[in-house]
């Protein structure tokens, strides 16, 4: 099966979307957010992405779910209604007839379950990193018999150049299993291939964690990396960007362990799909903590893995060996 289609109608979905988030990061200063439920904050910006991507998924594929983090019942509160008509006003820089119905109802087709065959959208990874106009990612991922097939990453910050962190931003990588992985600017079709690291490559011999402290167990991160041989200080950046430092080989290794504050969280299936496939398609090896391969397929939330370990390849084995040790 071929997904020439899914794949460009997804880097479109994530385009439009990431071109929200930029227009909403240019007209305000300061960015309000919403709390959750689970105390994690949600923006505009948040909303408007969802929006935008599912209404280019269900115009091209009105048989597909879509599994995505957001739904629009904080958004429809009458005390938020200046939000929806904020909402509203960056959807129709795109869909210049879209009313707050139509916007209300693009989020919740984000509603869906997991099945045979599903998309799986974050709109806004990092969140956190967005209100801090640091990193962030828009993850769409395409998932189906259980694996996941395409996926089409936009990371709006993350500079072009990986060597030299001064060059314009805006990357979009994508990629469709067997077929490689691929990135290019944001706003331009002109994708070229990517690549993990050589092993022999030191001085992209590092590795990168999150930003945020309670997001994992960053000393026990720093210890398995030293283990692996990796001697440099983490790079630390929000969101599914950190897949995408590893898939184009500006570092080996990306480790995400459970934090010892937040046990039973599990990890998010729209935290991890696009960015999985990426790395892999790129060279590299993607499991959780023990080894296991990640389950995108049975719920969204993924009950049976613990810690996401992202890797060169190369250094996989050396990793997992280190965590088997530090138990
Ligand atoms: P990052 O930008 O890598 O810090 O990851 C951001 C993602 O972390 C968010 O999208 C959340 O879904 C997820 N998250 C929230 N709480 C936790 C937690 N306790 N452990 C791991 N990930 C979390
Ligand atoms: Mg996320």
């Amino acid at each position: 099966m071929s997904y020439t289609q899914e794949k460009q109608v997804a880097i479109e979905a994530v385009t439009r979307a990431a071109k929200l988030c930029l227009a909403v990061q240019a007209d305000m200063v300061n960015i309000d957010s919403l709390e959750k439920g689970d105390k994690s904050p949600v923006t505009i910006a948040d909303f408007g992405a969802q929006a935008l991507v599912c209404q280019h998924i269900t115009a091209n594929f009105p048989q597909d779910a879509i599994v995505g983090e957001e739904d629009s019942s904080d958004l429809q509160k009458p005390e938020n209604s200046d939000k929806l008509a904020q909402v509203t006003q960056y959807a129709q820089q795109v869909h210049p007839k879209a009313t707050a119905e139509d916007v209300c109802a693009w989020i919740d087709a984000g509603n869906g379950t997991v099945s045979d065959r599903f998309w799986t959208l974050d709109p806004i990874d990092g969140t956190k990193g967005f209100l801090r106009n640091e990193q962030y990612a828009i993850a769409l991922a395409l998932i189906e018999d259980k694996q996941v097939k395409v996926a089409a990453l936009v990371c709006p910050s993350l500079s072009i150049d990986g060597n030299d962190p001064g060059s314009k931003t805006g990357v979009v990588f994508t990629a469709v299993r067997g077929e490689g992985a691929a990135m290019t600017a944001l706003g331009d079709d002109n994708f070229t291939p990517i690549h993990v690291t050589e092993p022999s490559d030191q001085e992209r011999l590092r590795f990168v964690e999150s930003v945020e402290a309670a997001h994992g167990d960053h000393s026990l991160q720093h210890a398995i990396a030293q283990a692996a041989g990796i001697t440099r200080p983490s790079l630390r950046m929000d969101s599914q960007a950190k897949y995408g430092a590893v898939a184009r080989g500006d570092a080996a290794l990306y480790l995400r362990l459970p934090s010892p504050k937040s046990p039973n969280y599990r990890e998010k299936i729209w935290d991890h799909a696009a960015g999985a496939l990426i790395v892999e398609e790129a060279g590299g090896r993607v499991t959780d903590m023990h080894g296991q391969p990640l389950d995108f397929a049975s719920d969204y939330k993924m009950q049976n893995n613990r810690g996401v370990i992202v890797s060169n390849g190369v250094i996989h084995a050396a990793v997992l060996e280190a965590l088997a040790e530090a138990k």
